[in-house]
This record gives structure tokens, C-alpha cells and sequence, in this order.
């Protein structure tokens, strides 16, 4: 942190990054502590709910709630506790030492005697050169979906996302395929079951999309696709391709700060949410690559905001 003098002001005892659930829960426990936490919203202000439809499984909704509506109803109650949210992007940190530093937009640094890591995880690309988003290639449907009405389209994976987005995309589309690397899905249960009902929805099994037709025409006109057991290539047309093969975590920053696992997810402790440097915590799906799940966010921004305030009696 050479650049950037913290201001005193800018003193902490808990600074959250990220405000998707797991962070804005972290801030509902933490202000609800007294401890007048900062969230450093992050690229994507309330996270990857904010790309996400009907969410039917975040218990205490009988009926479906948008990702948006919750994450807005999540914000509006960190705030009613005094949470303060800092609009911006984290670009350095040092947790060498206490208190900790972090630099946002490369301007200004706040210190903070407890950290909270809540960056969450971004979409992954196929990395074919004309994968270029917008321009008839998205990874989210709420998004871009409207802007597909009455064409047919293409989605790549075999997750939970890939056939959400179909699901979703179908309410615009006159006809929606999912193009899958294998003969079997990934998606749960139900999810397979709403999309084998779905009349508008297509499969093409065991094939890899190796080219995305006429991006560099400024427009989507179909996709290339290679079946990996017999070798075939085939077409396809399609106005749009959606991308939904999984996440990465946003951990660059924190590369030489925490100790990361092999994929780059943050590790953290046994039963704890502490990561290799103590006061320093992690939540949500940054650290979580197995059930990343909005309410498993939750729970663990929840966790990290009762070890915060643990840690910050024993310095006391
Ligand atoms: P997943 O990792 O579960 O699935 C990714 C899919 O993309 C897999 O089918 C995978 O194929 C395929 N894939 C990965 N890389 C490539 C590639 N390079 N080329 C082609 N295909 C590829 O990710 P999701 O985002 O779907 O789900 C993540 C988590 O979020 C899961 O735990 C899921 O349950 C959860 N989720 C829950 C939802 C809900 O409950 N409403 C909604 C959305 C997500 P393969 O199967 O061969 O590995």
C-alpha cells in the first residue's frame, strides 16, 4: 500500500467485501453487534442474485421471490442497522499486519481491525475467440433475455445455471437448446425434471461448442458444434448463446495474502470461517465450491460475522 495513505476516519473494526448474501448477512450480524461495518460493494452490487430469476428455495418465501428483490430487501435491512456501503471495486490489500488495509479503486484505503471476504465467484467462458459478451453471447438470461424474443437459442452446460437460464429464456425464446459435453446432466432432480417438461426446450448431448457463427459480424447467426464420442460436427442456427458452465472465485486480489486452495478458492478453517490469517474471515462462494447455494451464502456470511466479533474480544 505505498500509493494511498489511509485516513483516520477510514478506521474499521469490521470491513465486509463483497455485498452479495453472504456479505449483507455478515453486515446484519456485525451491525447488529454494534460494530458499525463497511461493505465495500464490489463489482456486482448484491452478487449473483442480482442475475438470478425465481428463487424458490431461500426458505421464508412461500411463493418464488427475484434474486433482486431479495437482495434489495437483504440491503435495506443491513442499512436499517447502520451498516455504510462504500460503492467501489477492492484493487490491493495488505493483510500483513493489524489493522488490515484495503485499497479501493486504487484511490482511497481503509483499515480495519477484523476483514470480511465475501467477493463471490464470476461466470466461466467456453474462451472461444469471438466469445465476446453482448452482441448475441451472454452469461445471464435475466439480463439479456428480453432481448431474444421470438428467436431460438443456444445454452452451453449441464449445471443447475444451464438449465435455469433455458427454463427462463423460454419465456422469450421460440425455442431453446442445451448443449451439454455429456449424456448426463448435472442439474438437480428438479431442475431436470422442469426442463424435460418444458416443450420448448432441446438437448444435444456428448458435444462441445467450437465456434460461435458470425460474432464478428456483430451478430449471433448459430454455433458449431463437435460431438465428442463420434467425432461429428454439426450446426446449428441461433440468434443468442448463453453461457452457464460454472464459476470461478474472485480471489485474484487476495493471491499472496491467504492461503487459497489449487482452484482459488480461499481456505478456510475447520468449523470456523477463519482463513489462514487470523481476523481475517471468508463467506459465501468465495469459499465454498461445493453447495453454493444463496442460503449456504447466508449462513456462512452469518458465521464469519459471529467469529469477527469473537476475535475482536480477544483483542480487547
Ligand atoms: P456446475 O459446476 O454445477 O455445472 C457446470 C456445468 O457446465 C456442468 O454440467 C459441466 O459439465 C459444464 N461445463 C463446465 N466447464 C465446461 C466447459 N469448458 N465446456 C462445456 N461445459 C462445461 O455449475 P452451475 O453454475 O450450474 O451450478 C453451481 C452451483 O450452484 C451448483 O451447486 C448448483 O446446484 C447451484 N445452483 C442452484 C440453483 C438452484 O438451486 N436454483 C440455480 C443455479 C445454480 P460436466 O457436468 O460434464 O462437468
Amino acid at each position: 500500500m505505498s500509493s494511498c495513505e489511509s485516513n483516520p476516519t477510514n478506521r474499521k473494526k469490521v470491513i465486509i467485501l463483497g455485498s452479495g448474501g453472504a456479505g449483507l448477512t455478515a453486515a446484519i450480524y456485525a451491525a447488529r453487534a454494534d460494530l458499525l461495518p463497511l461493505i465495500i460493494d464490489g463489482t456486482q452490487p448484491g452478487g449473483q442474485l442480482m442475475i438470478t430469476s425465481d428463487v424458490e428455495n431461500y426458505p421464508g418465501f412461500e411463493n418464488p421471490i427475484l434474486g433482486p428483490e431479495l437482495m434489495d430487501a437483504m440491503r435495506k435491512q443491513a442499512a436499517r442497522f447502520e451498516t455504510k456501503f462504500v460503492n467501489g471495486t477492492v484493487t490491493k490489500v495488505d493483510f500483513s499486519k493489524r489493522p488490515f488495509k484495503v485499497e479501493v479503486d486504487g484511490k482511497n484505503v481503509y483499515e480495519s481491525h477484523t476483514i470480511i471476504v465475501a467477493t463471490g465467484a464470476s461466470a466461466k467462458l467456453l474462451g472461444l475467440p469471438a466469445e465476446i459478451m453482448g452482441k448475441g453471447v451472454s452469461a445471464c438470461a435475466t439480463c439479456d433475455g428480453f432481448f431474444f424474443k421470438g428467436q431460438d437459442l443456444v445454452v452451453v452446460g449441464g449445471g443447475d445455471t444451464a438449465l435455469e437460464e433455458a427454463t427462463y429464456l423460454t419465456k422469450f425464446a421460440s425455442k431453446v437448446t442445451i448443449v451439454h459435453r455429456r449424456d448426463e446432466l448435472r442439474a438437480s432432480k428438479a431442475m431436470q425434471k422442469k426442463a424435460f417438461e418444458n416443450p420448448k426446450i432441446d438437448f444435444v448431448w456428448d458435444s462441445a461448442v467450437e465456434e460461435i457463427l458470425d460474432v464478428k459480424a456483430d451478430k449471433v447467426t448459430g454455433v458449431r458444434m463437435k460431438n465428442l464420442k463420434t467425432g461429428k460436427v454439426s450446426e446449428i442456427s441461433c440468434g443468442g448463446v448463453f453461457i452457464a458452465i460454472g464459476h470461478q472465485p474472485n480471489t485474484d486480489v487476495f493471491r499472496g495474502q491467504l492461503e487459497l486452495e489449487p482452484n482459488g478458492y480461499i481456505v478456510t478453517k475447520k468449523s470456523s470461517m477463519e482463513t489462514s490469517v487470523p481476523g481475517v474471515f471468508a463467506a459465501g462462494d468465495v469459499q465454498d465450491h461445493v453447495y453454493r447455494q444463496a442460503v449456504t451464502a447466508c449462513g456462512t456470511g452469518c458465521m464469519a460475522a459471529i467469529d469477527a466479533e469473537r476475535y475482536l474480544h480477544t483483542l480487547e
